[in-house]
């Protein structure tokens, strides 16, 4: 069928992308959907910060792509051998797709499960396929396994999960990235209890989704922490009991003086070295710190070995807030539900593909949390 979609034809190209327009908006041919695959309609696609990194040319893609990997649509068509969804069930989007079988699967860790990297790399579906393509018949790669910034997608039925109707598949979209990867930072990762204290650094849609999480667990002191005193407004306003203006070389020692000496578990969602190098900063003596924010594929930190052993720290990657897609959607569209997730809060805009160049303009400013993109609207 004959759809459109924003393709990313260069990585690296400079800003402002409003001129540069790295993504160009198209009719490109998408194939019906083969064994084990699905086409979903979308209903919604988040502009996110890995979006963002991939047109920075952070992590190198095979190109020309289709990207996008957060979003949440309507199935229209199922392949052979799916007999669990049909034409009409909404779905969620997961943009690490797994096996089921391998070692980290069947240990309950699919969000580190090596085949969706492989498949990632090759721009390929999960399935080994390609389903995309440019109307003079190119390939173009797919994105995590999705490819969300397209009126449609052919996707493999792992890397969806199925939802109740009465979700508005508006919010529903920012769960398939922002949602799992922030909560499931706090809830999973970090493991946070009620009555425990927990700092977050850099409060955008992945920072505040933390921030909700923490505040559902019932976390006794909420630290958060961002170069933007607009958004430690709005986190004090959603439940953080603290915050600090980061960026400047006092914000460390601001921190543990306030917190005698250093907070137990911190949740870096920033991406960028200083905001990691900030989280080892103030992390306490026996504490954890956690990152699930991804920077330059090539980036290191450095830190005090000695300090590492005899304080017993530890530093933790959190890749998809940890989450197990079936058993954790669900769990957290409940807390959705009883007003405990209130994602909306994060929508700044809606937009059309007229507008996704800009779109990552915007993001890049810092200046919004989430816009939507609409498809089909
Ligand atoms: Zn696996
Ligand atoms: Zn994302």
């Amino acid at each position: 069928m004959r759809i459109k979609a924003a393709v990313l034809y260069q990585q690296g190209l400079p800003r402002p992308y409003a001129e540069t327009r790295p993504m160009v908006v198209e009719e490109v041919e998408l194939d019906p959907p083969g064994p084990g695959e699905l086409l979903i309609e979308v209903a919604a696609a988040g502009l996110c910060h890995s979006d963002l990194s991939t047109i920075e040319n952070q992590r190198p893609r095979p190109l020309p792509i289709v990207i996008g990997h957060e979003g949440a649509g309507i199935v229209r068509e199922v392949g052979q051998g799916i007999t669990d969804l049909k034409p009409g069930d909404h779905v969620i989007t997961v943009f690490a797709p797994s096996c089921g079988n391998c070692r980290y699967c069947v240990r309950g860790r699919p969000n580190i499960c090596p085949t969706g990297n492989a498949a990632r790399a090759a721009g390929q579906l999960p399935t080994g396929t390609k389903r995309l393509k440019r109307l003079d018949g190119t390939p173009i790669n797919h994105n995590s396994g999705l490819s969300l910034y397209a009126q449609f997608a052919v996707v493999a039925r792992r890397s969806c999960v199925k939802i109740d109707k009465d979700i508005p598949l508006d919010d529903a979209a920012i769960f398939g990235c922002a949602v799992m990867t922030g909560a499931g930072a706090v809830l999973n990762t970090a493991g946070i209890k009620a009555g425990e204290e927990v700092a977050i650094i850099g409060l955008g849609g992945v920072g505040m989704n933390a921030l909700f999480g923490a505040v559902a667990a019932g976390a006794e002191r909420i630290i958060a922490i961002d170069t933007n005193p607009r958004k430690l407004e709005m986190a004090k306003q959603w439940g953080a009991t603290d915050v600090f203006l980061a960026g400047n070389d006092d914000c460390a020692a601001a921190v543990r003086d306030a917190t005698d000496g250093g907070v137990d578990k911190v949740v870096e969602t920033a991406g960028s070295i200083p905001a990691m190098q900030l989280a080892l900063a103030i992390t306490a003596r026996g504490g954890e710190t956690i990152s699930a924010g991804l920077p330059n594929i090539r980036a290191e930190v450095s830190y005090l070995h000695a300090s590492l052993v005899s304080e017993e720290r530890s530093i933790r990657g959190s890749y998809m807030g940890s989450c197990v897609p079936e058993r954790d959607l669900p769990r957290l569209l409940g807390l959705y539900r009883r007003g405990k997730l209130p994602v909306d809060r994060l929508k700044t805009s809606h937009i059309t593909f007229d507008q996704i160049n800009e779109g990552f303009d915007l993001l890049s400013d810092g200046a919004v949390l989430r816009q939507m993109l609409r498809p089909n609207g």
